[in-house]
Parts: structure tokens; sequence; C-alpha cells
């Protein structure tokens, strides 16, 4: 049974640009129906779609292709869409668009619970979902997805962003508040480089006071690379200009 309302929008004729980086889309959803539309629609709008039938098999792409963006059905044959959404939420901050039947409120509310962040009710226009998916896309910082994590590890370099912890290799390292924040906006720039000025007006303020110009960014990234050790390669200059990290 198909639910959905008002499925293939028209479309206007003139060829788009192709995107670079196409941002991947994982679809779990059981109504092959609905999986074709969704994925015509999506396809159309330069995503790539992979999909799933069923909860387990789910879980196990979203883990093994790491999708930017996963639409979840709850009603999910071998695992439920809210029980999938759970075991994601475990490893991973990928933003989570759920598919829900009107009768299911209490669903909806335990699977914002459980950490979705939207859901659309069916039957739905593939034209909302469409907007829900780049809302969120461009809400996730449309980077990528490590943007939204409260943690994450690379290297030997453990940083947790809520407790403000840092480890190196298993140890944990000291680092001033200043210099935490800068790591954190090098890292959440997800390979973006980053001019001295905007690190400054970031951590500092709008750096005009005249105790503080770039040379202090430039101190505080010494300082913080001696703390990193062997991750200190990470954080690399970029020539009359910034820095950049380095996955
Ligand atoms: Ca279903």
């Amino acid at each position: 049974m198909t639910l959905i309302a008002n499925p293939i929008r028209p479309k206007p004729k003139t060829a788009r640009p192709m995107v670079k980086g196409k941002k991947k889309i994982l679809l779990v959803e059981d109504e092959k129906d609905l999986v074709r539309l969704i994925r015509y629609n999506l396809e159309r709008e330069q995503y790539s779609v992979l999909s799933a039938a069923d909860g387990e098999s789910g879980l196990t792409l979203t883990r093994r292709s790491k999708p930017h963006l996963v639409i979840l059905d709850i009603m999910l044959p071998k695992m439920s869409g809210l029980d999938c959404l759970k075991r994601i939420r475990e490893e991973s901050r990928v933003p989570v668009i759920l598919l829900t039947v009107k009768r299911s409120e209490p669903d909806r509310i335990l699977g914002l619970k459980l950490g979705a962040d939207d859901y659309v009710v069916k039957p739905f226009s593939v034209g909302e979902l469409q907007a829900r998916v780049e809302a969120l896309l461009r809400r996730s910082d449309g980077n990528g997805r490590e943007a939204a994590e409260n943690a994450v590890s690379i290297g030997g370099l453990e940083v947790d962003f809520e407790r403000h912890e840092v480890k190196v290799k298993g140890k944990a390292a000291s680092l001033t508040p200043k210099e935490f924040e800068l790591l954190r906006l090098l890292v959440e720039a997800n390979g973006k480089v980053l001019s001295r000025d905007q690190l400054l007006e970031r951590i500092w303020g709008h750096g005009k006071d005249i105790e503080i110009d770039t040379r202090t960014v430039d101190q505080h990234v010494a300082r913080l690379r001696h703390k990193l050790k062997a991750d200190a390669f990470r954080i690399a200059t970029v020539t009359n200009f910034g820095y950049q990290f380095k996955r």
C-alpha cells in the first residue's frame, strides 16, 4: 500500500549541473513503491540514494556506507525502525528522519527521544520530504557527518566536546579553554582552512584588543601541537593564511 500523495512533481527540463560530492542518503523502507518514488525524486535532486528493506540491513548499511542522512521507516520487518534508531545512536550522530503513520504519536515521541532529528507523517508529499532532507542537511552543517558529533576519535586523538576532554594515545591531555576551543573549531571545520583572523575572532572576540593579534593564534597553535604529541601533524599550517585540521 502506498500512502504517498503527489508522488512525482513536474520538473523543469533544464539540466542541472552535477553537484560535486553528492550527499549520500540511506532510505530504510520496506514498501517497494514508496522506495522507488523517493529514490527517483531524491536522485533528481542530485542525491545519491541507497536503500534497505528491513531494520537489520538498515543498521548494517548505516555502519558500512556512512550516509550523510538516514530516512527511516518505523514499521519495518526484522528490526523496527525505533530499535534500529536506538542502535544507530549508540554509535553515530548521522541525521535521521523518521517515517511514521498518523495514529502513532507515542512512536513519534519515542523516536525523538531516541535521537531522531525530524519526522514526516504518512501520507506525505515527496516535496515535503525533500524539504526536510534539505533543511536537516543544512542544519547538520552540510559539510558532513562529523559536525554534530559529541566526540571524535581520530588516529591517537580522542576529543569529547561535551566533557571538554582530550586524550592522546589514551592519556588525558590538559588543554586550556582557549586551546580546547581552537581544537574544536579546527576539527569541526572538517578540513576547511580557517584563517588566523577567523580563529582570532571566534576565540577571542572582535580581535581589537591591542594585546591580542594573530600571533596569539600562532602561539596557541604551537602549544596545542605540543600537547597533541604524535598527532600534532593534524594541525597543518597553510602558509600566510591559517590552519587546517587533517583527519
Ligand atoms: Ca513500512
